[in-house]
């Protein structure tokens, strides 16, 4: 069975994180250690551990977790200069919370996408 993780309580409002998005599919709230200005997780409501899990009945839940994150990039101003999105699955992906997250990062030049 897969485990609830934080996301599940802030999900639920359980633990009192300020959310810039939610609806039936997705939520949305600042990433508690940001890595850039902006620095923002979009999670589906339904808890899928990884990547690896995700099914056909998933995508518009998917689909969803862009048009969310493009629409949050224009409130935070970074549409026109950029940004990056970003999904860890597993260990060598770093992947440290098993519910599935798309991080949107961004407000500097974020540089290279990989160390080499
Ligand atoms: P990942 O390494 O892709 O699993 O990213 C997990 C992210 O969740 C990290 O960037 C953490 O800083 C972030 N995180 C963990 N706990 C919280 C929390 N309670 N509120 C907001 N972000 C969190």
């Amino acid at each position: 069975m897969t485990e609830e993780t934080i996301f599940s309580k802030i999900i639920r409002q359980e633990i009192p994180t300020p959310l810039l998005y939610q609806d039936d599919l997705v939520t949305a709230f600042r990433d508690i250690s940001p890595q850039a200005p902006c620095h923002i997780l979009v999670i589906p409501n339904k808890l899928i551990a990884t990547v690896n899990d995700v099914t056909e009945d998933d995508e518009l839940t998917l689909g969803r977790m862009i048009t969310v994150a493009k629409k949050l990039a224009k409130e935070e101003g970074i549409s026109d200069d950029g940004y990056r999105l970003i999904m860890n699955c597993n260990d060598h992906g770093g992947q440290e919370v098993y519910h599935i997250h798309m991080h949107l990062v961004g407000g500097h030049k974020l540089g290279p996408m990989l160390k080499r």
